[in-house]
């Protein structure tokens, strides 16, 4: 039941929070360089997506 903030004491609210955790990140390796990306992103590495290059890597920077 929700309890207004004011009635909610620090260490209540502190005791609470150490069950709430940053999950580990999802990430991929790219199938053409084998670099570690995220999932559904274009390769910084080599520039592709989806086995095709979809970036000039070179000229991007
Ligand atoms: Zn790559």
């Amino acid at each position: 039941m929700a309890v207004p903030a004011r009635h909610t004491s620090k260490t209540s609210k502190r005791m609470r929070q150490t069950h709430y955790k940053i999950s580990e990140k999802t990430t991929t390796k790219c199938p053409k360089c084998g670099a570690v990306i995220k999932p559904h992103r274009v390769c910084k590495e080599c520039g592709s997506y989806k086995g095709k290059e979809v970036i000039d890597v070179k000229t991007a920077e």
